[in-house]
């Protein structure tokens, strides 16, 4: 046989082994993430009884890849793609496929039907600690601070300054607590996380620093991927947010249209965007509740 048909048929019987194994192997990660869900706290979700329609090619396209790089989380291409060209995605949500995600990318998930559920949960998960809470109008709706200062006597709240003390101050105060709280902008049902800051205070804080950090979100944040939880960081919760104080209220996307226009404003609020792909090394815990009502922007 000539050598060039020995190679090419060496070539073509490895990538069929290499396709069969990865067949075998990713059907056994369908059954997987079929499965039904067995996690403490969790409800079923009625949000929607519609799941997405993927054809078996493309699900099947879709776990080579997973199984190649270890999980659902997006790789790099798919980042790019999301990054460059965020979209709108109307498509419904599948809580169950969303809880399975994170959970596969090592983030503790609890949901609750209300936010009275979620915040006896973390009054009683988060006990005698040193807590820092971040910038979050979710937070902010459910009194968190109120609820965590009972059982709490350390509690550093960035929207609660000390007399006289400057913003930066308090930021750092935020920073090497026992746990910090914040929200998301938005969060991929593929289990990945965007928030996009504008002083880098809150996001730095989320990813190191504490032992504990709780990511807590209404349903409304919940994107069917990470293009469209781009879409949505940038287009929903970023001009919502310029709307907040006086001087990013004269923001593009607060004076005209609520949408991005990538503007630049000293006082844009979009200088970082952060993915958060899974929990952080070293770091005890990244738990998110997720509460079944719209909360925050
Ligand atoms: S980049 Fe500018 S226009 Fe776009 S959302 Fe941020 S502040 Fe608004």
């Amino acid at each position: 046989m000539p050598y060039q048909y020995y190679y090419y048929s060496k070539f073509n019987l490895l990538v069929k082994v290499k396709f069969i194994f990865l067949a075998y192997y990713s059907n056994f990660h369908n059954i997987t993430i079929n499965s039904e869900l067995n996690t403490p706290h969790v409800k079923r979700y009625n949000y929607s009884n519609k799941t997405l329609n993927n054809s078996k090619d493309t699900n099947f396209n879709v776990l080579i890849k997973t199984t190649t790089f270890g999980g659902l989380m997006a790789n790099t291409e798919t980042t790019i793609n999301a990054v460059i060209n965020p979209q709108i995605n109307d498509a419904p949500i599948d809580i169950e496929k969303t809880i399975k995600a994170l959970e596969r990318n090592n983030f503790v998930v609890h949901y609750f039907e209300t936010g009275d559920e979620a915040v006896d949960y973390l009054r009683s998960r988060i006990q005698n600690k040193r807590v820092a809470i971040g910038d979050s109008r979710t937070l902010l709706e459910l009194n968190v601070h109120d609820a965590l200062s009972e059982v709490n006597d350390d509690i550093t709240d960035i929207q609660r300054p000390l007399p006289g003390e400057s913003f930066r101050d308090t930021a750092l105060r935020t920073m090497g607590r026992d746990v910090f709280l914040t929200s998301v902008n938005a969060l991929s049902q593929t289990g990945e996380m965007v928030n996009i800051d504008g002083t880098g205070n809150r996001v730095a804080a989320s990813l190191f620093g504490s032992q504990e950090v709780f990511f807590v979100l209404g349903v409304n944040k919940i994107t069917p991927d990470l293009a469209s939880a781009i879409y949505r960081a940038r287009n929903v919760a970023a001009p919502l947010n310029s709307k907040k104080n006086k001087k990013s209220s004269l923001n593009p996307c607060a004076k005209l249209e609520e949408k991005c226009y990538d503007c630049g404003s000293p006082d844009r609020i979009c200088n970082a965007l952060t993915i958060y792909y899974k929990k952080m090394r070293n770091m005890q815990t990244m738990e998110i509740i997720i509460i079944n009502e719209s909360l925050g922007f």
